[in-house]
C-alpha cells in the first residue's frame, strides 16, 4: 500500500534542485537526489524499483511516475536509422528517430501527438491534431534512443511529429533538460517550425544557443499557401520579416528548409525567385527530396533536377545543402512519421 505521497509531476523533466526537494520530503538524505538525477539523465531508469543503489525498503515504498513511455515498436532501415513507435502512459502513439552517422547520433523528436499544420505533402499533416507533449515525453524519446542504441546522443532536431512553435514552453524548457541535465549542446540542437504567427520572437526572448530552421517550401505567397494551409494566415513577407528581426536580435543564422515535390516547386524560374527572396540574408537553405507518403499527389525530382535548383541557389551566392535521405525503407524519413497509419504499414511490412 502506497500511502507515501505521490509526485504530482514525472520525476523527469525536474531539475536537480526539484529533485532534491522530492528526496528530502521522502525522509531521505540530499545526496541521493544527486543519484536519483544520475540514473534519470544519464543511465536512462524506466523505473524507480530498478534504481539499485537506493534502500530496497524505500524502493518497496513507493512508486513514483517516472514519466517514461513504452517502446511498441522498433524498426531498423538498412542505413541503421532506428524509427521508434512509443506509447505514452495515456495510450497515445508518437513516433521518434534515432540516425547514427559517423561520430554523431541525432535523434528526431517529436513535440504533439500529430499536428495542426496540415501541411499537404507530410504524414504527420494528414493525422491531424491530438495534443501537445509535456518535457518529459520530449526528454523520453532521446533517453529511449539513447538507452537503445547504447552510445551517446549528440544531436537533437525538432523535426519529428507536430509544430514546435505551437508547443513553445515544453520545447524551450526541454532544450534547457537536455542541455543541463543530459548534457547535450544548445548548439548541436535544431528547432524546425512552418511558421507560426509571433512565436518566433517569443523563441529568440528564450534567448537558446540553438539553431531555428524554417520550413519555406516555396518562394510566393501564392504556391506557399497551395501546400502549407496555415500559411494562409501568416503571410510569407511576415514570416519573412519575423526570421530578420530574429537573427537581428539573437545574432543567429537561421536556415531554411525546402521540400522539393517534382514539377511543383522545383523549377528553375521559382529556384531564381527564392534566390532573389533570400538575398542579403546571412542564411542557409536544406532542400529536402520529398519523401512519399500514402495520399498525397507529389512526387520526387529526378536527381538531375535537384541537383539543378541547387546549382542555380548556389551561383546566386546561397549557402545550399541537399538533406541525405534517411530511414525511407521504414517510413523514417521526414514527413513520413504517423502514428496510426505507420504503424499499419509497419506491421505489414515486418510480420
Ligand atoms: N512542423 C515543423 C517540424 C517538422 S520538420 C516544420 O514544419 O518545420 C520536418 C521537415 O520535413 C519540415 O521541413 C517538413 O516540411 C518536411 N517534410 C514534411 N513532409 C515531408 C515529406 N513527405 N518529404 C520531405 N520532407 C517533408
Amino acid at each position: 500500500m502506497s500511502m507515501m505521497t505521490t509526485p504530482t509531476r514525472p520525476l523527469l523533466g525536474q531539475t536537480l534542485a526539484e529533485l532534491t526537494a522530492w528526496v528530502t520530503a521522502q525522509g531521505q538524505p540530499a545526496y541521493r537526489a544527486k543519484q536519483l538525477h544520475e540514473w534519470l539523465y544519464r543511465r536512462g531508469v524506466r523505473q524507480f524499483q530498478d534504481i539499485t543503489v537506493f534502500p530496497k525498503s524505500w524502493r518497496e515504498q513507493v512508486h513514483p511516475d517516472l514519466g517514461r513511455s513504452r517502446i511498441a515498436r522498433r524498426c531498423v532501415a538498412p542505413d541503421r536509422t532506428v524509427k521508434y513507435l512509443l506509447q505514452l502512459q495515456d495510450g497515445h502513439f508518437i513516433e521518434t528517430v534515432g540516425i547514427p552517422s559517423g561520430e554523431r547520433l541525432t535523434v528526431c523528436v517529436s513535440s504533439q501527438v500529430g499536428c495542426p499544420m496540415a501541411c499537404d505533402f507530410c504524414a504527420t499533416g494528414k493525422q491531424g491534431f491530438t495534443r501537445n507533449l509535456a518535457v518529459h515525453e520530449i526528454l523520453d524519446q532521446v533517453l529511449t534512443v539513447q538507452t537503445d542504441m547504447a552510445r551517446r546522443v549528440s544531436h537533437i532536431v525538432f523535426m519529428g511529429m507536430g509544430e514546435p512553435l505551437l508547443n513553445l514552453d515544453a520545447v524551450v524548457d526541454t532544450v534547457h533538460r537536455l542541455n543541463q541535465d543530459c548534457g547535450i549542446s544548445q548548439r548541436a540542437m535544431t528547432i524546425s517550425t512552418v511558421g507560426v504567427p509571433h512565436q518566433i520572437e517569443r523563441l529568440a526572448q528564450a534567448n537558446l544557443q540553438s539553431t531555428l530552421a524554417v520550413s519555406l517550401h516555396a518562394p510566393t505567397q501564392a504556391l506557399r499557401q497551395q501546400l502549407i494551409p496555415s500559411g494562409r494566415h501568416y503571410s510569407l513577407e511576415q514570416l519573412l520579416q519575423d526570421c530578420r528581426s530574429y537573427v537581428e536580435r539573437t545574432k543567429r543564422r537561421v536556415s531554411f528548409e525546402y521540400t522539393l515535390l517534382a514539377e511543383v516547386n522545383d523549377t528553375p524560374a521559382l529556384a531564381h525567385q527564392l534566390a532573389q527572396l533570400l538575398r542579403g540574408w546571412q542564411s542557409h537553405v536544406n532542400l529536402i527530396p520529398y519523401n512519399p507518403i500514402l495520399d498525397a499527389p507529389y512526387e520526387r525530382p529526378q536527381r538531375a533536377r535537384i541537383e539543378a535548383f541547387q546549382a542555380i541557389l548556389t551561383s546566386h551566392g546561397i549557402a545550399v545543402t541537399v538533406r541525405q535521405t534517411r530511414g525511407l525503407e521504414t517510413q523514417a524519413a521526414c514527413g513520413q512519421l504517423r502514428s496510426l497509419a505507420g504503424k499499419l504499414s509497419e506491421s505489414l511490412k515486418f510480420s
